[in-house]
């Protein structure tokens, strides 16, 4: 008895190349501002630009992912290049050794996911854009050539006013078995259907948008960042697009928060109590295994839906 251990048919590797809001983090104007006696200045932005505070430094939000086949093809793709696109690139590529792109996903038409375009024309040659129209699967997605390799269709993203008629909507991808959804106010059920259909079986990853605590009129704030990871119940979730609002290190202590239903504490310096308020309003449980991702965060998964990650923060059986 026990477990049959095949090869895996395919290892893909995951990274974040962003993993901040349109703006992107430090924000110019916290680092300029001038302050008065009772001012406090951000420390966000302010840690950004400390080594130690690297993880504060958050680019426009995507992601590359390299499929390497048991044959010993492989294919990169990139899911949006916004506004730091070149530098990125510029960072990631050479540190991870990437060279081509096989296709880009786009998840909409805003410059923070497409003003990197013209960079991309300069190296590389076929580009397949997604307009946000498209329900179906498309050449680069089908290139990852399983079942479950689809797009989603459009999630509902409310950057319009109700009054103003239609919502705006954003693309989110199912890729092999990994959702992402970066960019997102409501998820609408028929797409909740669709996500269920195409696996019966645990998801290994989401990435999901999170722009602050509070939601937005267009983004995800934590509450519904933490109710679709545990909707979805992916073997890990990754929140993406952060604002400056809290340091990296109070998203992580509340990624633990709602991982082991423990107390929280305010971190050192946070004298509003910010994160201890945001977990008030939110049920303590179910246990969801959820963490901020930050720029360059790295991780492995095969077809036999393991996971594992190349950042050694999170090499601590924390799946438990
Ligand atoms: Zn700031
Ligand atoms: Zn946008």
């Amino acid at each position: 008895m026990g477990f049959k251990l095949t090869a895996p048919l395919w290892t893909a590797e995951f990274i974040f190349h962003g993993t901040g809001n349109s703006g992107s983090v430090p924000n110019i104007e916290c680092l300029t501002a001038t302050l008065g006696d009772h001012d406090q200045p951000c420390r966000t932005c302010h840690a950004a630009l400390t080594p130690e505070g690297r993880k504060n430094r958050r680019r426009n939000t995507g992601a590359i992912i390299r499929l390497r086949r048991q044959n010993g093809t492989e294919m990169t793709v990139v899911i949006d290049v916004g506004k730091n696109f070149r530098e990125s690139a510029l960072e990631w590529f050479t540190k991870y050794g990437l060279r081509k792109i096989d296709a880009v996903l786009l998840t909409h038409a805003h410059a923070d996911a497409v003003n990197g375009l013209d960079d991309l024309r300069v190296e590389h040659g076929r580009i397949f854009p997604i307009p946000n129209t498209t329900h179906n699967s498309t050449p680069a997605s089908s290139h990852l050539n399983t079942p479950s390799s689809n797009l989603l269709p459009p999630i509902h993203f409310g950057e319009r006013k109700p009054s103003d008629g239609l919502p705006y909507f954003s693309m989110g991808f199912v890729l092999v078995d990994i959702v992402y959804i970066s960019d997102v106010s409501h998820i609408p059920d028929y797409t909740w259907d669709w996500i269920l259909a195409v696996k019966n079986m645990q998801y290994t990853a989401l990435i999901v948008d999170c722009l602050r605590i509070k939601p937005h009129i267009s983004h995800f704030g934590l509450a519904q960042a933490v109710a679709t990871a545990r909707k979805l119940g992916a073997q890990r979730t990754y929140m993406v697009g952060f604002s400056h609002e809290i340091l990296h290190d109070d998203w992580e202590r509340l990624g633990k928060y709602f991982q082991n239903s423990r107390t929280i504490t305010p971190s050192h310096g946070d004298t509003n109590h910010t994160i201890t308020k945001a977990v008030e309003d939110i049920p303590k449980e179910p246990s969801v295994w959820i963490r901020p991702a930050y720029d360059g965060l790295r991780f492995l998964w095969d077809s036999n839906g393991v996971i594992q990650d190349l950042n050694s923060e999170f090499n601590d059986n924390e799946l438990g």
